[in-house]
C-alpha cells in the first residue's frame, strides 16, 4: 500500500506549513490527485485516518481529495484535450507526438490551519 508513504509525505508537507505559521492544528487539507497518479483515493483516505489517530496536528483534520483529469497536447497539430486514461495518439490528427500536461500529479493545494493567539505569522 504505497498510499501510506504518500500520506507520510503529505503529512510532512502539512507539518512544515503548520510550523512556518505557528499552527497547532490542521483542519481542511485539500489535495489534487491526478487520475494517472496511481493513487487510489479510498486508500489515501484510509492512510490519512491512520495518521490522524496518532498525530495531534491532524486530530481534527479532514482530507479533501480533488481528482484531476489527464490533459494532453499534440505537438503535431496543436490539439488539446482531456481524458480519463493514457493516450498515445492525438484524437484530431492521429499523430503520436502527444504530451501529457497534467494528470500524474499529487499536489497539496490548500491547508486550513488553527493558529493560536500570539503565534508568529508570515
Ligand atoms: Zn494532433
Amino acid at each position: 500500500m504505497h498510499e501510506l508513504s504518500i500520506m507520510g509525505g503529505l503529512r510532512d508537507a502539512v507539518a512544515s506549513v503548520a510550523r512556518r505559521h505557528g499552527a497547532v492544528r490542521a483542519h481542511r487539507i485539500a489535495v489534487d490527485v491526478g487520475i494517472l497518479s496511481n493513487v487510489i483515493p479510498a486508500l489515501l483516505q484510509q492512510a490519512f485516518l491512520a495518521f490522524r489517530e496518532v498525530d495531534p496536528l491532524l486530530r481534527s483534520a479532514e482530507l479533501v481529495l480533488h481528482e484531476v483529469p489527464a490533459r494532453y497536447a499534440c505537438d503535431g497539430c496543436g490539439e488539446r484535450w482531456e481524458s480519463g486514461r493514457y493516450a498515445a495518439r492525438c484524437p484530431a490528427c492521429g499523430g503520436a507526438e502527444v504530451r501529457l500536461l497534467q494528470g500524474e500529479e499529487l499536489l497539496l493545494r490548500h491547508v486550513d490551519l488553527e493558529i493560536p493567539e500570539g503565534a508568529a505569522r508570515d
